[in-house]
């Protein structure tokens, strides 16, 4: 039998048919532009834990600032209704902090009765938000669920090896936290690096340290994000401090209890 069909077995809740029933799953939300690439065919992810991902922790990550700005500029549209996500970096959820700059510059011509207008428009304004340790959870939450099915796209829909049996018990800790949020006393962490130009795709990598403990960088249309899959929230600070991840940059920041600097956060969990 080929191992990569799907299992009819959840890859979140562990439970099979008859006990829970099974449908498609999209590793990044419909609404945010999923163009039925980054699909999970029936038989991977059940309807419960499907619909908990979707109302419950998804939204977190759609309404965040960076994520809301990618989706503006590469035009994202929801891929059942065709209607566009968003189409404006100002709106209601994302008021900007400083009065809107607003350039306009004009060029017209005329010939006979027809007026055209050579149009170039531009606003400028600020954007900022102020994160509070349940709203970091979410957005951890929301990372480690898009990077897990991430994994099992690669591995049931690209046919990409996996190293580690998808039904480990080595991946509880990163279902726990994404599925369940537990523990609850701590925030798991992940690196997240702003990449200054978008691309309408999703790139996922994974690599293997030590034989067992597993990283993803995933590359969620131009925004950066590691994080590890396997380690258990009283090594996970340990091991992540003491990952290179592909990018070199002191621009990458840890979304943790608090977000800080990776150099910041090495320096306190490195020993
Ligand atoms: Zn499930």
């Amino acid at each position: 039998m080929d191992q990569q069909t799907p299992p009819f077995k959840c890859i979140w809740c562990h439970q099979q048919e008859p006990q829970v029933e099974f449908d498609k799953s999209h590793v990044i939300p419909q609404c945010a532009g999923n163009n039925d690439y980054t699909v999970l065919p029936v038989g991977i992810v059940c309807k419960k834990c499907n619909g908990y991902f979707g109302s419950k922790v998804e939204p977190h990550l759609l309404d965040d600032p960076l994520f809301h700005v990618i989706a503006v500029a590469l035009e994202l549209t929801n891929s059942k209704s065709k209607k566009p996500f968003r189409q404006k970096i100002f709106d209601k959820q994302h008021p900007s902090e400083e009065r809107i700059k607003r350039h306009l510059s004009l060029k017209s011509t005329l010939s006979s009765n027809k007026l055209s207008l050579q149009i170039s428009h531009q606003e400028s304004g600020v954007l900022s938000r102020q994160y509070n340790t349940r709203e970091l959870a979410w957005l951890s939450r929301a990372i480690h669920k898009i990077g897990f099915e991430a994994m099992a796209w690669d591995f049931y829909v690209r046919k990409k090896n996996i190293p580690i049996p998808i039904f480990d018990n080595s991946f509880a800790p990163v279902r726990a936290w994404a599925r369940e949020g537990h523990p609850t006393n701590s925030i798991r962490p992940l690196l997240r690096f702003m990449g200054n130009k978008p691309a309408p795709q999703l790139e996922y990598q994974m690599w293997i340290q030590h034989g067992h403990k597993i990283y993803c960088w995933l590359n969620l249309y131009g925004d950066w994000y590691g994080m590890n899959f396997t380690s258990n929230s009283n090594t996970i600070d340990k091991h992540l401090a003491e990952w290179s991840p592909p990018i070199e940059s002191n621009d990458i920041w840890v979304i943790s209890n608090e977000m800080m600097s990776f150099d910041k956060y090495k320096i306190m969990h490195q020993r």
